[in-house]
């Protein structure tokens, strides 16, 4: 029996000629992707734009009557401009359940505090405030970018995007010298740099104001307000985030890997994009969510717990059903099928310790599959069915995906969870499956150029089962 054990291979031994190519291309297209959306909003708005190259219609072209509802229509919702969902109206009632592949386009970061606005010893400075699970320490003496909006008092809404282009400042924030640590290295890596120290260099030049308590500061100001009409005020109403400036780039000698900011989670969020748009009058209506949130715990009206989702289902059957009724709405729901399209941790040869090695993704070998998550004994985590997991596992063998399982690190290591279990609380069969990869939620992280293309092939056969 040559089956009778279970063994890993690498990927990268499985292509065929054609699909060698192919993986080296979907990674330039998704380092583009990257590359122009480094928030929720940028990477919403890219999403949007291709869906719009590939015939997907709005959402309010299709509730107002400008498109004609039928099986086969492209539909996308963008909800207040951080978080997108692409449907495939199926052949089927959508009530017959849907087809998901559920992924977020928010990343850890930093967020300018709403009063940002300091100067200490002749450096003008910004205070943030930390986004997501990170290692603060991490974020010190890197080149640093600003994306997002400022609202002014006209209610205009200010678009600013500084550090990204070759001729762009970038800002910084300090680390303590070596010579000078003593007391530093003493500390816990978590209090290494302190939040409340994670501030933003942004200018040294003092204005010649004579009268001016904050010389700086008001340069700076007067800099900012020139080129885009904004005032110290207008950052009351604002969002910026404070993100790696940069572009991704391909690791290795071979270019194997791709180190990026933000792989977690726009690596499963392309793969998913990328697979539905090969999807064409399905069966059962296909879905894509590419949510905001996931990071701080997927509440807030563009998180995955808000109504929006359920709501834009709800206007679809109305449209479908002859007497719309709330069972249509639960019926679908519950007959949904739903991979959790999230990155996952891989296997790390210099941290042996923190992982169950036959347990672990390893870097590419493939799409992993995650039964559970969670923490202290898989507390708060969606634990896949045996039957759900064994129906993936058939349509994954069956369209030559490579795939494995693997846990986020050994027992009691740690944890985390993804968005899996809020479509489960519906009744849906629910399995997260992504992207192994190393570094996660650093500045920068890691992972397989042949890890992404079993992704999108595994998300493109579910979409079409
Ligand atoms: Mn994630
Ligand atoms: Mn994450």
């Amino acid at each position: 029996m040559t089956d009778l054990l279970y063994k890993r291979d690498s990927a990268w031994l499985k292509l065929s000629e054609e699909e060698k190519d192919q993986v080296f291309s979907l990674a330039d297209a998704y380092k583009l992707f990257l590359d122009v959306g480094k928030t929720e909003r940028e990477s919403a708005d890219e999403i949007k734009k291709q869906a719009e190259q590939n015939g997907y219609v709005s959402i309010e072209s299709v509730l107002s009557g400008g498109q004609a509802f039928k099986p086969g229509l492209k539909v996308y919702a963008q909800n207040k401009g951080k978080s997108i969902i692409l449907i495939v109206v199926g052949k089927e009632n959508i009530s017959s359940g849907m087809n998901i592949v559920g992924g977020h386009i928010d990343s850890p970061r930093l967020d300018l505090k709403q009063v940002p606005f300091y100067e200490d010893s002749d450096i003008a400075m910004l205070k943030t405030h930390y986004y997501g699970g990170i290692k603060k320490y991490q974020w010190a003496s890197l080149p640093l970018a600003l994306h997002g909006i400022v609202m002014t008092k006209d209610n205009k809404k200010v678009n600013i995007v500084i550090g990204e282009d070759e001729t762009d400042p970038v800002f910084f924030i300090s680390d303590l010298l070596p010579h000078l640590a003593k007391d530093q290295m003493q500390k816990k890596a978590s209090e290494f740099i302190e939040g409340e120290d994670l501030n933003l260099i942004i200018g040294n030049i003092p204005s010649e104001n004579e009268d001016s308590k904050e010389k700086v500061k008001e340069n700076v100001l007067k800099l900012i307000n020139e080129k885009y009409g904004i005032t110290e005020k207008d950052f009351l109403t604002a969002e910026l985030e404070v993100v790696p400036a940069g572009k991704a780039r391909d690791v290795g000698i071979d270019r194997s890997m791709i180190s990026a900011y933000g792989h977690d989670d726009r690596v499963c969020s392309y793969a998913g994009m990328r697979s539905i748009f090969e999807v064409n009058n399905p069966t059962l209506t296909a879905v894509g969510m590419f949510m905001d949130k996931e990071e701080v715990g997927s509440n807030g009206n563009t998180g995955s717990n808000s109504m929006y989702f359920e709501n834009i289902i709800a206007e679809l059957i109305n449209l479908q059903e002859d007497n719309y009724s709330d069972l249509y709405v639960r019926r679908s729901f519950m007959n949904s099928k739903v991979l959790s399209a999230d990155v996952n941790a891989a296997y790390d040869p210099n941290f042996k310790s923190a992982y169950d090695k036959p347990n672990t993704g390893l870097m590419g070998y493939g799409l992993q599959v995650t039964k559970y998550t969670g923490s202290r004994g898989k507390s708060s985590c969606n634990d896949a069915n045996a039957e759900f997991l064994s129906e993936v596992r058939n349509i994954f063998e069956s369209n030559g995906v490579v795939w494995q399982t693997g846990e986020l690190g050994k027992v009691d290591q740690g944890g985390g969870g993804t968005i899996a279990y809020i479509l489960a609380n519906y009744g849906a069969e629910v399995v997260d499956c992504g992207v192994p990869m190393l570094s996660m939620h650093a500045p920068y992280e890691l992972l397989s150029k042949v890890d992404l293309f079993m992704a999108y092939k595994g998300y493109k056969s579910f979409l079409n089962r």
